[in-house]
Order: C-alpha cells, then structure tokens, then sequence
C-alpha cells in the first residue's frame, strides 16, 4: 500500500481538509468569494495553499514571482508566507480578476508586498530580465497560460537564483496528460514540459500529486 500515492477519496479529502487544514479567515473569505465566479476552478485548492506557504518558508523565499494571479488567492498564501521585506512580481492580464486580489491584499495589509504587472506574463518576464533583474527571485508560481508554460519556465530559469524554486501548477491538468486520446495544444503543451523538466539536468525536480499536480523544480 506504500509503494504508490494514494488514492484521495472524498472521503479522504474531507478527512485532510477537516483535520489538518490551516486556512486563515481571509483565505477562505477569498476562496468564497471565488467559488461564485466564472472560472472559479481556476482557484487553487486550499490545502495547495497550505503547502506553497510552507514551501516559501522552506526556501526561505524573499522574493517570488506569480505568473497568473486570478483573484489572488496563491499570491496572498504566498505573501502571507513572506518574511518582512518579502516583494512578488504578480503577472496576469485581467483587470476585472486582479481587482479581487487587489482588495484582499490590502485587507491583508500585504498590497504593499505585492507589485501586480498587468500584462501578457511572457512580455513581463522578457522586461523584467532586461531591467536587469537576472537571478534575483528565489521563487515562481507559474498559473497562466498553458501553451506559453515552456516560455514561463525557460524565463523564470533564467529570473531565479541558484536553489531558487519552480512550482507549476495543473501539471496533472485533470488526468489529461495521461489520456492519449487527448490531443488539445493546452494538453500537449503540459505534457511536453512535464517531459521536458524530467530529464532536464539544470533542475532537480518532483512532481507532487496535490491539487491538479504540482510540479517542483528547483535550480540548480
Ligand atoms: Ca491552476
């Protein structure tokens, strides 16, 4: 039974989310909120939350990068997460979206953590290597765009120091990746860059079945 992850069940689900769930009030006032929106699967889970805050404690994170910010609730967890001094560079493309996450960072007292780049993720990131800011964060959610995810990887690499941290999410994209019968360019384009990331030598790596998959790459 330990040779393989386990299967989550509801009933498993509901177990770890009632027991062992650490969600501030704000968090979940956000994920409410959320819930009743379009593309509200967009949101990550709770418990994804929980461990990207403990991931960003881990690495001793000061500065991240969010590509794909939706209505905020991965880069308030990650905020949250931040020593005093902590910044994110947060990238996304909608106005209507990061007007959410706008208002929760400043409940939160952390708007001032938080600079919001509105948009195209890819252009953000090709500016912010020619403002020099090369190897200079130590984390990158990346949520956006599936087809530009290689160009999301390839930039964060060269955006994060040594040891700096890779986190890209919808890695297991609801059980497509390993479904043959599915050809869609999104689906490819995961697909590829799990491949890619698995033999890729600059990187060691792991992929953590939470959420809809969690890929960890961290630089070497
Ligand atoms: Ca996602």
């Amino acid at each position: 039974m330990s040779t393989r992850t386990i299967q989550v069940t509801d009933a498993l689900h509901g177990y770890l989310l009632r027991e062992t769930l650490r969600e501030p009030e704000l968090l979940a006032r956000l994920r409410e909120e959320t819930a009743n929106m379009p593309n509200s699967n967009m949101q990550i889970s709770p418990e994804q939350g929980q461990f990207m805050r403990l991931l960003v404690e881990l690495g001793g994170v000061q500065r991240a990068l969010e590509i794909g910010v939706f209505t905020g609730y991965s880069s308030l967890s990650v905020a949250l997460a931040l020593p005093p001094g902590g910044r994110i560079v947060a990238c996304d493309v909608s106005q209507e979206y990061t007007s959410v996450a706008r208002r929760y960072w400043n409940e939160a007292g952390v708007a001032d953590r938080i600079e919001l780049r509105l948009a195209p993720a890819a252009e953000t990131l090709g500016r912010l290597v020619e403002e020099g800011a090369l190897e200079s964060f130590d984390f990158s959610f990346i949520d956006a765009d599936k087809r530009n995810y290689d160009i999301y990887y390839e930039r964060s690499l060269q955006l994060l120091g040594r040891g700096g941290l890779i986190a890209i999410d919808n890695a297991l994209w609801g059980g497509r990746v390993a479904d043959d019968s599915v050809q869609d360019e999104d689906t490819r384009a995961i697909r590829a860059l799990n491949a890619k990331i698995a033999s890729d030598a600059r990187v060691s790596m792991s992929m953590v079945p939470i959420g809809d998959g969690l890929l960890l790459a961290r630089k070497r």
